[in-house]
Parts: structure tokens; sequence; C-alpha cells
């Protein structure tokens, strides 16, 4: 599908443009439509299928009955606001001023919109790790900034650190990274921030984080980048309460930044949609200051679904990743005979009832070749739909 002519328009990211050069759409858009049309289970789309914590929902509630439906503040409530002041505190140590560097936005996506559109001009270059969420690359077109990118590659979908000092030159503006990251679930080493943060003060370039899966890690604690030494005062941190709270339809996400960048952003963001989801913003307030068991079985749940998802994707023939966090696992379809993980989705709900992502969709056109036959799927799922789900792949086989 593609948008009308009235709402397109023609960008340099190769990424966004059909072959009649507009606007696409999504690979989530296509692939949930493609779950709902053939009735498929779908681990494309990267939402959960339970409801998240019981007090957020019934804050909400109250806050329509309350009558919090009107605007709320452009740079977000100050309850919300002040929580995420006090979470900074409380899981990363980090002390952010709520009202100088905090910013609440429509989702991790205007975050990262409205800092490209702030901290980049045309021409500017900005690194990203590859393969890389869909909407870097689309705003970077549109904001016909030019993507470099530093490559992971399978196995264990680490950048290599020569690759990535070679990336970063004094044209570069950001290096905008994700940690975990989607789609592979690598989650990067200290070193490898610490050398970020070192290549950022080298070329005085700006860090963004994209961590919008900070405390769903499956092995150690998540270390943000704005931790660590040197890194604060040119890091701009994004997050979203959509992945920790299962409330990805509420699009409450937030920025925290040193003042003059996150002014910078705001200018922006209030041009973009000024403000969103005011009841939601209090009841994510009241997600945030939720008790450390919280975040901890959140993560322990959500391991224990990769494990029944993987032993699934393992037990269906498939080659599969080891993710350390996030919500997605990388299969390779190669060993089971399928060379085109694109066509391969394409086919899946007809031979097997389910819906992948290819992660073609995450990489620039010119290095497509690399993850021909690799796909994602998402395991934020009920257990017993992963193992449904597991079941109708293995009849791939047969
Ligand atoms: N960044 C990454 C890495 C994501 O995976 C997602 C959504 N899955 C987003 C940003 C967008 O987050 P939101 O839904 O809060 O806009
Ligand atoms: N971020 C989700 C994913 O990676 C999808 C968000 C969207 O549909 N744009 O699957």
């Amino acid at each position: 599908m593609t948008l009308s002519g009235a709402w397109s328009r023609t960008a340099r990211g190769a990424m966004l443009l059909g072959d009649d050069g507009r606007l696409q759409q999504t690979i989530f858009g296509e692939m949930s439509a493609l779950a709902v049309a053939t009735g498929s289970i779908n681990l494309g789309q990267g939402f959960p299928d339970e409801d998240g914590p019981a007090e957020v929902l019934e804050a909400a509630r109250q806050a329509i009955r309350d009558g919090v439906n009107q605007y709320p503040p452009g740079n977000g409530m100050p309850v919300l606001r002040n929580a995420i002041t006090a979470h900074q505190r409380r899981f990363y140590n980090l002390d952010v001023d709520p009202d100088l560097e905090v910013l609440v936005t429509a989702g991790a996506t205007e975050a990262l919109a409205a800092t490209i559109l702030a901290l980049t001009d045309e021409g500017d270059e900005v690194v990203t790790l590859e393969p890389f969420y869909d909407s870097y690359a689309a705003m970077l077109g549109l904001n016909k900034v030019i993507h470099r990118t530093v490559a992971l590659r399978a196995p264990d979908f680490q950048p290599d650190l020569d690759d990535l000092r070679a990336a970063v030159t004094d044209r570069t503006r950001l290096i905008l990274i994700n940690n975990p990251h989607n789609p592979t679930g690598a989650v990067l080493p200290v070193e490898t921030l610490q050398l970020i943060v070192a290549l950022a003060h080298e070329h005085d370039a700006i860090v963004v984080t994209d961590e919008v899966y900070e405390h769903l890690t499956f092995d150690a604690p998540h270390v943000p980048v704005a931790t660590l030494a040197g890194a604060r005062e040119r890091t701009v941190t994004i997050s979203s309460a959509g992945k920790t709270f299962n409330t990805t339809g509420w699009k409450i996400g937030w920025i925290t930044a040193p003042t003059e960048l996150l002014q910078a952003i705001l200018a922006v963001k209030q041009y973009l949609t000024f403000a969103n989801g005011a009841p939601f913003q209090p009841a994510i307030a009241v997600g945030l200051a939720l008790p450390d068991t919280f975040f901890h079985n959140v993560a322990a749940d959500l391991r224990g679904k990769r494990d029944v998802l993987s032993a699934g994707l393992t037990a269906a023939g498939f080659g599969v990743s080891a993710p350390q966090g996030g919500y997605f696992i990388v299969a390779d379809a190669a060993p089971l005979g399928f060379h085109d993980a694109a066509a391969f989705c394409r086919q899946l709900p007809q031979l097997a009832g389910v819906v992948g992502v290819p992660l073609s969709a995450f990489v620039r056109p010119q290095n497509r070749a690399e993850y021909g036959s690799l796909l994602r799927f998402a395991f934020c799922k009920r257990k017993d739909v992963l193992e449904r789900a597991s079941a109708q792949l293995a009849d791939l086989r047969r």
C-alpha cells in the first residue's frame, strides 16, 4: 500500500520509498493487517497480548473520571515529570531536573522525531547501528540527513569496534543507538557504550540513546549511557511506558537530556503534537513508582516467554539468536530451505498461520542481502500463544 499522492513527499531516505518514490506503509502495519486478514498468530508487530498492572489501568480510569481530559502542559504533567525524575534516581542514581531536563512525548516515536528534527540539519551525518528501528531511517530521510551505519552481524549482533570508530567523524552530528536492541535483542556491553561516548567527545557529536526496553533485560540490569563518565552532558535518553507497563497504545514516552538540548527538542515537539495522553500521564506516574518486585517480575516473565519461543523455533528447525533483552528473537529460515525472508513472511500465514517480520525491513536496501533469510518474531505474547505458534511452525518441516 502507498499513501495517496497528496500525503506523500519525496525524501532522501531510501527506506521510505516505494518504487513510485512515495512513503510506504510500515512493515508493522502491513504485517498486522495480514495477521488479521488471515486469522494468523501475530508475532510480527511488537505489542503484548495481556494488560499491564491493574493499578496503572485503574489510575487512568480514575483520571478520566476526575476530569483530567484537557490538554496537559506541553512538556508533560508535573506528576509524571516528577515520577520520571524519581525513577531515574531510584534505578540509575541519575539526578535530572523535572522542570528543565524531562520532556513527556507521544511515545518514543515522537521523541525520536522531535530529537532528529531539532538536532540535525540537511547534510549532517547521523550514525546508527544496522539493523535499526524503522522510524530512524524514515525521520533521517525526511530531514535530508546522511545516514551512516555500523553493521550488527549474526550470531551475536554486536558492532565491530573498528567499524564504529570508522563511522563516526567530524561530520557526525548524532550517534543514535538503541539498547537493548530492536530487532536483534542484543545488549551492548559497557565497553562499547564507553567507546560511543569517547567518540562523541572526540568528534563533538551528541549521543541519542533509545532505551525503550530498559526494564526488559534478561541477564544483567540495564546500563543507561547517561550514567557513564562524561556522557550526561551530551546524551539524549529516550524511553517509553508502552514496553514496561504493557500500554503500547497509550503512547506515553519521555526524554531526559541536558536542558539546552531538551529545550531545542521541546521547541519542535510543540508543533508535532503539542501534548498528548492527559489521563494516561498520571497513570504512568503510578506505574513508575511501583515496587522493585514489579520491575523484576516483568523481566523474569518475558525471559520465560523468550525461552518458550526459542525452544519452539529450534524444534521447528530454525536457527535462533539468543536475545539478551527486549521483545524479539531473530530466526534463520535457511535451515528450512527458505532463503528470502521477505517472501517467506508473506507466505507464512498460509504455511503456518503465523506472522513474523523480515529483518530486511530494518536494513537499507544495499545491505539487505546479508540479512536475506533472517526474520524477527515477537515473544511478548501469552505462553499458550507462543506454544501454539511453535507447534504450527513445526509443521513446516512435514
Ligand atoms: N524505539 C524502539 C526501539 C521500539 O522498538 C519502539 C516500539 N516498539 C519505539 C521506539 C517506539 O515506541 P513508542 O511505541 O513508545 O512510540
Ligand atoms: N515498535 C514495534 C515493533 O518494533 C511496532 C511499533 C509500530 O507499529 N510502529 O514491532
